[in-house]
């Protein structure tokens, strides 16, 4: 069976970038995490880095390692999830930079690598990674003595610019952070919106790269097309797919495309999502399969050999909206069976 094809548009994702970066005045890093939200950490990185990006983000110690043979010496790769145990050798070897999270890994990574670079992790409110404030008080003389990189933290309400939260981890932040000259950050795609009080000296935007709300100025940079494997024509009265979950009132056209749950099209995309081909959008009938979905075509004049899914017509939000989830899970599903292509960059 023919597989979709992903294109993903290194040039948009480059626009994307410098745009966000002419919104500051501080460094823009680039937040790769999960091969890059989806869409390949290896191509992305190459060209931001190409771009002129020198600072990283990933999630693991796994992800920092191969961007580091991505990239080669020279940028600065930051792993948000810290110093695990396990992971010492590779952080030594490689240069990974990673973000303390707790008195544990303090303890580890002083212990094991007392003169390799680190950045602290702090917790302003998300509860969810970092040093507490009561915990950062005991111990931020010992660890400025060892002279961190980078004292971040993380937005939990980024993209409610409304949302109260924004202004109380910001004094937090500052409250843990202020007058120790040592660089900061606190804002990803939604804080570098937010404005420059929370810029700091370093933004990290993730998703407003890859053309996700929040950033809603962003160029779309993923394209999925799906082949049509086979055309039929329904009576009215028969059904299609599993559970007869679309029952035809009248004769309809049904094409079934190569492209299912097992490659991201998550199942709460049933009877929701539409299809297009070229302007005209069509119906997605029935239930999400492994590896099919069905979709309306009774209206083409023509049989077309591919629909496309994400393009000009309907971004990763609006796909993300109809399934009641956000872009950042549609594209991080992106199945690993699509025909990848790479333009630009
Ligand atoms: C994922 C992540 C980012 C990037 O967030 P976006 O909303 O995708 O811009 C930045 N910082 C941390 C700590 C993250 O986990």
């Amino acid at each position: 069976m023919a597989s979709g094809t992903l294109t993903v548009d290194l040039d948009a994702l480059v626009q994307n970038w410098r745009a966000l970066k002419a919104l500051t005045e501080a460094e823009a890093g680039a937040v790769v995490k999960a091969d890059a939200y989806g869409l390949g950490a290896g191509p992305v990185a190459r060209a931001l880095a190409k771009a002129g990006a020198r600072s990283f983000f990933v999630a693991t110690t796994e992800e920092a390692a191969s961007l580091r043979h991505t990239l080669g010496e020279g940028p600065t790769i930051y792993i948000f999830s810290g110093h695990m145990a396990g992971d010492t050798d590779m952080i030594a070897d490689l240069g990974l930079v990673p973000l303390l999270n707790s008195i544990e890994q303090l303890q580890r990574h002083f212990e094991a690598l007392p003169q390799a670079p680190f950045g602290v992790q702090l917790d302003t409110g998300m509860n969810r990674l970092g040093m507490e404030p009561a915990e950062w008080g005991a111990l931020r003389d010992v660890v400025l003595a060892q002279g961190p990189k980078l004292l971040m933290s993380h937005l939990a309400c980024a993209d409610e610019p409304q949302s109260a939260m924004n202004a109380l981890q910001l004094r937090v932040f500052k409250e843990m952070t202020d007058g120790l000259d040592v660089p900061r950050s606190l804002a990803a795609t939604g804080g570098t919106l937010l404005g420059a009080a929370y810029h700091f000296d370093m933004v990290r935007p993730g998703v407003g790269l890859y053309g996700g709300a929040p950033y809603t100025a962003a160029q779309p940079v993923a394209y999925l097309d799906l082949p049509v494997v086979q055309v039929r024509d329904v009576q009215a009265g028969e059904s299609v797919g599993y559970n007869m979950g679309y029952v035809a009132r009248q004769p309809k056209r049904v094409a079934t495309l190569a492209a299912g749950y097992a490659d991201g099209l998550i199942r709460a995309l049933s009877g929701k999502a539409k299809l297009y081909a070229g302007p005209r959008d069509c119906a997605l009938l029935g239930r999400v399969s492994m590896d099919l979905i069905t979709v309306d075509i009774s209206h083409l004049s023509e049989i077309p050999r591919s629909l496309t899914l994400l393009g000009r017509q309907q971004g990763v939000d609006t796909l993300a909206t109809a399934a009641g989830t956000i872009g950042y899970e549609i594209l991080t599903s992106l199945g690993a069976r699509y025909t990848r292509r790479y333009t630009g960059g």
